[in-house]
């Protein structure tokens, strides 16, 4: 089978200047790495690698590589060259480039080293010999053990597409008419990833269809509904169904969910994949509002706000995007934000992908691979350096480390240059507490520029009263409102409510938990055997990375646990309870050691109301790939 990311060859309609035109689209330093697959021998590869007309860092989103205009012309016309060769010899698929080649490469594109324990990682991760690695085998026997998931989101879909290549029998439950989760469900204006597209999608799903950088919704939305469709997943879905309880019996073996439809399903196993981010918190508010009040994830489609006074509780990620995406419309929008936010500069966050990609990602060999990398390497395990608590740094309340007083200054610098120093909103939009401790957002400068308008006001106050026509901030000042909208996040310490589950001997999840959720891994619990959780406790990516390679590291685990299971023809696989308390302790010791534990936040989903961090993964996730990839059979026992 021809490899699916060696290009399709480009016909001989195709003109040098055809060529030349979609090349000024592209990443040069991805072009180039691209254009190492096409050379005919090493001395022209050596020209590439050794060659003058190279990146000279690599920062998030940027990706051009610092290279200046002459370097990036002279990198095309380096290429044009390459290509147009390798056109007219027929556009032979590349043959295999050696490993160490190819980490060569890796580190010419990260401008730094990439260690060795990466290159596996990122080698099956861009699956640049065609393969998809992360497939399981047919498991013979699979087909007795069938498997219920729940919840057909990100990760619930990637699920299904696992399973039903090892040959587990599966159904789907998802409360919402179609697939994607939050995608289908966060429909407010604005709404977008702040992960790049080309990294923020399947590993194994061409990313050449991507109109954005960093898609809205709608396209986001249209590329879980595609691949549930062409994967053959949607027949196995039982849309707008919700799962209330799991239920094991120990006599059976089996996992009973409970439906509120008043169906039920019994299965052997049990995928729970329904997202952290997924249940709204509205705030308990004394008073009565009379006019359209809602939550962002509950954006009603057919609400005017033209002409309308608009409050806004709230501006994490969600308010910050639907605040430039209203102030057109309204007659006023009135932000209350409880705490400041960081944001980090991305100038190019809603820049449109321009057609010489999708044709490159299509027609040149690995080009889309290596883009891939340039999103991927910036954006994972780098951040976690600086949000390392160095204990004897001070002042902790506004920085943890010296990298972290940088990252301050950077973020700092960028804030106050957006809004001309103007002295008033500069109090109110920089943060006092230290920066990454939140989810840093992404800005091009529209939040910014949206609250320098003279029709949008940000005040910086909780919310106390609600009354008729008004929204009463914690200062006591009065806002009239039409609209209520509450951008207040989501119920991210609350894993799996409001579902029950029970495992052996009927003990309920949520009463073993008490506050603290936990999961080997983050996937799975003893005492609830094949009991499998998705973006479970300790999952969750503070420091960059894609939470769609988090996810396809978590399904692994979960095929490998079944793998255990199916070969030894066993009833039941789970943690052992040393496994798991280990995970647990190791985890919650180096969340300590991280600045989403800093006392000085105020608010904040990371942490629950003891100031405890419980949903998010301090690891690399290259450790956390090897930890999934090849889980350590002592850790688990089969019954
Ligand atoms: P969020 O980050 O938790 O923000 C909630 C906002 O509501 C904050 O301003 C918070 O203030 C405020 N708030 C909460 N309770 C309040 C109360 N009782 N009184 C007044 N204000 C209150 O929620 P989100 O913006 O929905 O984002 C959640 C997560 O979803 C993000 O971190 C991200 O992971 C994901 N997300 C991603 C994207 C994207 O990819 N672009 C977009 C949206 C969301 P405090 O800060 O003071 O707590």
């Amino acid at each position: 089978m021809p490899n699916p990311h060696a290009g399709r060859p480009i016909g001989p309609e195709v003109t040098d200047a055809d060529i030349a035109a979609a090349l000024e689209d592209l990443s040069v330093p991805a072009l180039l790495m691209a254009c190492v697959h096409l050379c005919e021998d090493d001395a022209q590869r050596r020209a590439i690698l050794d060659g003058p007309v190279r990146p000279q860092g690599l920062f998030l989103n940027e990706y051009q590589g610092f290279m200046t205009p002459e370097d990036q012309a002279a990198g095309r016309a380096l290429a044009l060259d390459v290509i147009r060769a390798w056109r007219d010899r027929g556009c032979p698929e590349p043959e295999p480039l050696p490993p160490a080649l190819l980490h060569e490469m890796m580190t010419w594109l990260a401008c730094d080293t990439v260690g060795d324990e990466y290159v596996p990682m990122v080698l099956e991760e861009l699956a640049l010999d065609g393969a998809d690695s992360r497939a399981p085998e047919p498991m013979a026997g699979a087909a007795a053990y069938p498997v219920v998931i729940i919840g057909c989101g990100m990760s619930g879909l990637l699920a299904a597409i696992r399973l039903q290549q090892a040959g587990f029998p599966f159904v789907v439950v998802e409360k919402n008419a179609g697939p994607g989760g939050t995608w289908w469900e966060n429909r407010y204006p604005g709404a977008r990833v702040d992960v790049g597209s080309h990294f923020y999608s399947y590993s194994f799903e061409p990313a050449d269809h991507w109109t954005e950088f960093f898609s809205r919704q709608p396209e986001l939305r249209a590329y879980f509904e595609r691949v549930a469709e062409e994967r053959g997943v949607r027949e196995h879905v039982r849309f707008g169904v919700e799962a209330t309880a799991a239920t094991y019996d120990d006599e059976s073996a089996t996992w009973t969910v409970t439906l509120d439809d008043g169906d039920a399903l019994t299965a052997r196993a049990v995928v729970c994949a329904v997202g952290q981010l997924n249940r709204p918190f509205v705030p308990d508010v004394p008073g009565e509002f009379d006019g359209p009040a809602f939550h962002t994830a509950r954006w009603p489609d057919d609400v005017d706000l033209t002409g309308k006074d608009v409050v806004m509780v709230g501006a994490g990620a969600t308010g910050f995007q639907v605040a430039p995406a209203i102030a057109d419309q309204v007659r006023s929008l009135t932000v209350l934000q409880r705490t400041a936010q960081w944001m980090f500069p991305n100038p190019g966050y809603h820049d449109a992908v321009g057609p010489g990609v999708g044709w490159a990602i299509r027609h040149l060999p690995f080009y889309g691979r290596w883009f891939r990398f340039l999103t991927l390497w910036p954006g994972t395990d780098t951040g976690l350096a600086a949000a390392k608590v160095d204990p004897a740094w001070e002042p902790q309340e506004r920085s943890v480390s010296e990298v972290n007083e940088m990252v301050r200054t950077m973020f700092t610098d960028w804030i106050t240059s957006q809004v001309d120093g103007d002295p008033d909103l500069v109090a109110k939009v920089v943060p006092p507490y230290p920066p990454t401790a939140k989810r840093t957002l992404q800005d091009n400068g529209s939040w910014l520029r949206t609250l320098t308008r003279d029709d949008v006001e940000l005040v910086r106050s909780g919310v106390s009263r609600l009354e008729p026509d008004a929204v009463v901030d914690s200062d006591g000042v009065r806002h009239r409102a039409d609209v209520l909208v509450w951008a207040t996040g989501f119920r991210a310490n609350d894993f799996l409510v409001p579902m029950t589950v029970r495992g052996r001997g009927g003990v309920d999840l949520h009463e073993h938990w008490g506050s603290r959720p936990r999961a080997h891994l983050g996937v799975t619990v003893p005492g609830f055997p094949n009991f499998f959780m998705l973006y479970g406790p300790a999952t969750n990516l503070a420091s960059g990375g894609s939470i769609i390679l988090a996810s396809e590291c978590e399904v692994s685990y979960v095929l490998a646990c079944l793998r255990m299971l199916v070969e030894a023809g066993g009833d039941t696989v789970e943690p052992t309870q040393a496994a798991y308390d280990d995970y647990y302790e190791r985890t919650q010791a180096e969340v300590k050691t991280m600045v989403w534990s800093s006392p000085y936040i105020g608010h904040g989903y990371y942490q629950d109301e003891a100031g405890e961090v419980h949903g998010l993964n301090p690891w690399r996730l290259v450790d956390y790939w090897a930890w999934t990839r090849d889980p350590d059979p002592a850790d688990l026992e089969v019954r």
